[in-house]
């Protein structure tokens, strides 16, 4: 990262005016209808941000509206124009990157180095990706006998995306990629937590010029605003990342009028270390694992099993790796550790940490707040856990590990890293690839990870087995989410 401490702090300063932000509809800067704001907060010092609207089912009707009449034309547009168009917001996004870290680190809490080095890198690789495929939506021809038969792709319709709040622009890149290429229009509903960067990103589409109404961003809370919006008539499809609670709830939302839904939810990943891997990998592997992102990852691994013969080596150096984090304000750059997303974060973790103490487990760092300021917890190693506690069994979704020995992959630890609701990611470390593979196959997981941990390309599709989601995100199959297929047959 080329960045000088200088220029954090012009910029910081720059972002640290606290404005009222509008919905983004049909290219507009708009007040919401309720005339409600919501406050927003730096999680690391708790001083107001911003303010944004408190969307209501007013405001999802103007904003679905918007992407309704847009849709004709956009559908129409030629593939040239929506990859130059996706090709030029990958540009800016580029040569704003500095600005666009610092808004997230801001407003989400992570630090300055992930926030420019992951979230905002992923961005521009996701734009560009997608900007490739607007020329890869081919359709086909089939012949049979007297008939020449011709099946289209075309693009769904009007998309509703909602997202969360843990990678604020790159959860947004990740919907609006697929759709924008594949000539869809939307509406997004960013968390209320984080829409800082989004917001400035509906406006940079606009100047890489993105037509009016192709992209409506809305802000506000999920009930009065996003079960609207997942409901709505007008909208035909449902793309949603979150919990797998709030996903369940999209389902009933959308199958009133059986709108097409890909849901990319939850998870509690195992990440297996066997006796012969590289420790020297491993060890940090399994830390960044759990804590890259505060543990705010839906695929964080989060059951760490080691084989006995290397446990408690490996314990002892994720343990002191948890040690040695240094937390503090995400734009100092020492920091390596910001703050957990909000109070209600932070509060849940910690209701966490508490019922694994109740239940028996035994924290080897870490294990309660740090400060008393912003919402920091300590990185945390549990162990003597077992599977009918809380803590070994939901997705705590902050920077909490549980390990936990194993004898033999025969034994039973396949059961056991499979004995999940969910189904997202996995991890293995070990020098023998054969056994490598062997395991992956038997993992009912969506990304399985060999000797590395958190590794997303947007070539690479992204989603999740059982209640971990419907469907995949990123690579060319997500097109299909965004695409309808028609056969159109003729008598010859
Ligand atoms: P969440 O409630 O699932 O929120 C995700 C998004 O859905 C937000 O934009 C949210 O709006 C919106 N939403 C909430 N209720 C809705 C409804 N009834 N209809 C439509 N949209 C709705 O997640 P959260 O409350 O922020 O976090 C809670 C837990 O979810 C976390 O602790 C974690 O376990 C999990 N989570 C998972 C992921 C993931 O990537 N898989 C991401 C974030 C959270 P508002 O939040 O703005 O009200
Ligand atoms: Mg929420």
């Amino acid at each position: 990262m080329t960045m000088k401490l200088q220029d954090t702090r012009l910029l910081a300063a720059r972002l640290s005016e606290v404005k009222t932000y509008g919905h983004f509809i049909n290219g507009e800067w708009t007040e919401g209808h309720s005339g409600e704001t919501i406050e927003l907060s730096n999680p690391a010092t708790r001083q107001t941000l911003a303010y944004i609207q408190s969307g209501d089912a007013v405001d999802v009707d103007r904003a679905v509206n918007a992407a309704h009449h847009a849709f004709p034309r956009w559908s129409k547009s030629s593939p040239a124009q929506r990859q130059t168009i996706l090709r030029v917001i990958a540009d800016r996004l580029r040569a704003r990157q500095l600005d666009y870290a610092m808004m997230e680190t801001l407003n989400n809490g992570k630090t300055i180095t992930e926030a420019f080095t992951h979230d905002i890198t992923g961005a521009i690789g996701l734009f560009e990706y997608y900007a490739g495929a607007a020329f890869q939506l081919h359709g086909q021809v089939a012949d049979f006998a007297d008939s020449t038969m011709l099946i289209h792709r075309e693009p769904i319709g009007v998309v509703a995306q909602i997202i969360p709040w843990n990678f604020p622009l790159l959860m947004a890149a990740w919907k609006l990629g697929p759709a924008l290429t594949t000539g869809c229009t939307v509406v997004l509903k960013v968390a209320e937590e984080t829409p800082l960067s989004a917001l400035r990103l509906a406006e940079l589409c606009q100047e890489a010029g993105l037509p009016n109404g192709v992209l409506n961003l809305l802000t506000g809370f999920g009930e009065p605003c996003g079960a609207p919006l997942a409901a709505h008539a007008m909208v035909d499809k449902v793309a949603f990342t979150g919990s797998t609670e709030v996903g369940k709830l999209i389902v009933k939302a959308a199958s009133n009028d059986l709108k097409k839904v890909t849901l990319e939810l939850g998870g509690k990943s195992p990440n297996i270390i066997l006796d012969d891997a590289d420790m020297d990998l491993a060890i940090p592997g399994a830390a960044n694992a759990i804590f890259f992102n505060h543990g705010q990852c839906c695929c964080a691994g989060s059951r760490l099993f080691v084989q006995e013969k290397k446990y408690d080596q490996v314990v002892e150096g994720v343990t002191q790796f948890a040690k040695n984090i240094r937390l503090g304000p995400g734009l100092d750059s020492r920091t390596q550790m910001g703050p957990l997303v909000s109070q209600t974060q932070l509060e849940r973790v910690s209701g966490y940490l508490r019922s694994g103490e109740e239940q028996g487990a035994k924290a080897l760092c870490g294990g309660k707040r740090h400060g008393e300021n912003g919402y920091f917890v300590e990185p945390t190693v549990l162990v003597d856990t077992s599977p009918d506690m809380k803590v070994y069994r939901e997705e705590i979704f902050g920077p909490v590990v549980t390990a936990i020995p194993f004898k033999s992959v025969d034994d039973d630890l396949l059961t056991r890293a499979n004995d999940t609701t969910y189904g997202l990611a996995a991890g293995i470390y070990t020098r023998d690839m054969a056994r490598a593979h062997r395991i992956a196959n038997r993992l009912r997981a969506g990304t399985v990870w060999i000797n590395c941990y958190n590794i997303f390309d947007a070539a690479l599709p992204f989603g999740g087995y059982k209640q971990s989601g419907w469907g995949r995100e990123m690579g060319h199959n997500a097109l299909d989410n965004y695409l309808e297929t028609k056969s159109i047959c003729a008598s010859i």
